[in-house]
């Protein structure tokens, strides 16, 4: 009784106070809820939208469904980054190292593939062995001996929002802002973090698309992170094409460690600085994003955030072997170039394409039950803006089979459109957004 009325006040435009939200989420996690009432009270929410007191009381209700890591008597700062999703976005496995090498906690808590964009833990488990399911126990003893634990969302934390996000994925209603902002925030928060950073994506292969959008998601994760008294540093980033050139799991791990070593390519390189300097800058590490840049440097020219990530492999279960030769990683049985049909430039390189692409090898899923083939995507040479030549190579397809081979080509002849001429591409991090308000930033 409860459930029907308030989707039906919903249903009419009314708002729920915090004790409201509170039942029904608790409610809703324990099973006394069914799903039908709670799909229907979601698109209410989503066509009604919350107020920023809703969203709050939700977020505090998700939170509270479930536990939260206590990790002050660390003795050192923590912090993560989250990232709103996207192709090509191996920046966790690069940044998480990198942070841990400078005496930064990272209790980096991910997300697997969704929809056309890939997820963390599937990278991860590219590797063999790796391990993302630990307890919170086994996480909290990984952060004390090589400070990062690389998890996924267990049981233990936000429970509701695990169940409501797998309910807003089959049901249309993910891309609400006021229900983005409560999901991401009630697992960051439960990880005790004393500072955050967002990487907000933008443009045609984001979530949200549009940059108005994408600030308001920001601010209200901010005034999130505010109400728990957790510092949230947001920047807005491009997403109008892949990050990097790897697209697919196992070759994403690929590029990511060649990062560590200092010789990813230059936007992904840029990208991790960008976010690591926000990072440190937070953690209280450093004194300015000037000196933050050069200890990324250093950790990275050293070879201390590389070995950092073989530690964090090796406490996971996984080979460490792959940071020395990634070889060690599975590889696509057929691989093939991708040649320019004609010459011109590089107009578009769309990442919804290319997502939706590594879904049609066997990257990616459809359901919740489909098995991720790691070895099959996408490194795409080709950068929007280029002069090709007909013939060229723009990419290479890695595939399990010639038929993925096939499918491989037709998602790239979708993805990549060569013109007479090419639109500038995105700022690779446009704003910055903070407590205190939005900084255009415009880095190419
Ligand atoms: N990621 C989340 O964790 N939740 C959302 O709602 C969207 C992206």
């Amino acid at each position: 009784m409860l459930a029907y009325r308030l989707i039906e006040r919903k249903r009419d435009g009314g708002r729920l106070d915090a004790g409201e939200w509170r039942a029904l989420v608790m409610a809703y996690a324990a099973g006394h809820v069914p799903d039908y009432q709670m799909a229907a009270f979601l698109m209410a929410s989503f066509l009604r939208g919350l107020d920023r007191a809703e969203t709050a009381a939700l977020t505090e209700a998700m939170l509270t469904s479930g536990e939260r890591m206590q990790l002050s008597d660390l003795g050192v700062p923590r912090v993560d980054k989250h990232s709103t999703g996207g192709v090509g976005d191996k920046v966790s496995l690069v940044l998480a190292p990198l942070m841990a090498s400078l005496g930064v906690a990272v209790p980096m808590m991910s997300g697997r593939g969704l929809g056309h964009t890939g997820g963390t833990l599937d990278k991860l488990e590219s590797i063999p062995g790796f391990r993302t399911n630990l307890t919170l126990a086994e996480a909290r003893k990984q952060l004390e001996q090589v400070g990062c634990a690389l998890i996924g969302q267990s049981n233990e934390i936000a429970p509701a929002d695990r169940k409501m996000y797998a309910l807003r994925d089959a049901t249309a209603t993910v891309e609400s802002i006021p229900l983005i902002a409560a999901s991401i925030m009630s697992k960051k928060l439960a990880e005790d973090l004393t500072g955050l950073v967002l990487d907000v994506k933008r443009g045609s292969g984001a979530f949200l698309p549009e940059l108005e959008r994408d600030l308001e998601l920001a601010e209200a994760m901010i005034r999130l992170g505010a109400d728990h008294e957790c510092p949230v540093v947001a920047l807005v980033t491009a997403m109008d094409r892949p990050l990097g050139r790897a697209c697919g799991n196992a070759l994403e791990v690929e590029e990511a460690i060649h990062a560590l070593k200092g010789e990813g390519p230059a936007d992904l390189i840029q990208l991790t600085y960008a976010l690591g300097a926000e990072m440190l800058v937070l953690a209280g590490a450093v004194p300015d994003v000037d000196l933050a840049r050069r200890e990324m440097e250093k950790a990275i020219g050293t070879g201390r955030a590389a070995e950092r990530f073989q530690q964090i492999i090796e406490a996971q279960g996984g080979n460490p072997g792959v940071v020395d030769d990634p070889a060690v990683l599975p590889q696509a049985a057929e691989c093939e170039l991708y040649i320019a049909p004609r010459r011109g430039f590089v107009a578009r390189v769309e990442p919804r394409a290319v997502g939706r692409g590594i879904i049609a090898l066997g990257g990616g899923r459809t359901t919740i039950d489909d098995v991720v083939d790691p070895t099959v995507g996408f490194v795409i040479t080709a950068r929007p803006g280029d002069w090709v030549e007909q013939g060229e190579p723009l990419a290479t397809i890695f595939a399990r089979d010639r038929a993925g081979v096939d499918a491989g080509r037709q998602a790239l002849r979708n993805a990549i459109s060569i013109a007479e001429e090419a639109d500038p591409p995105l700022p690779l991090v446009s704003h910055r957004v903070t407590a205190g308000g939005v900084e255009v930033v415009q880095q190419a």
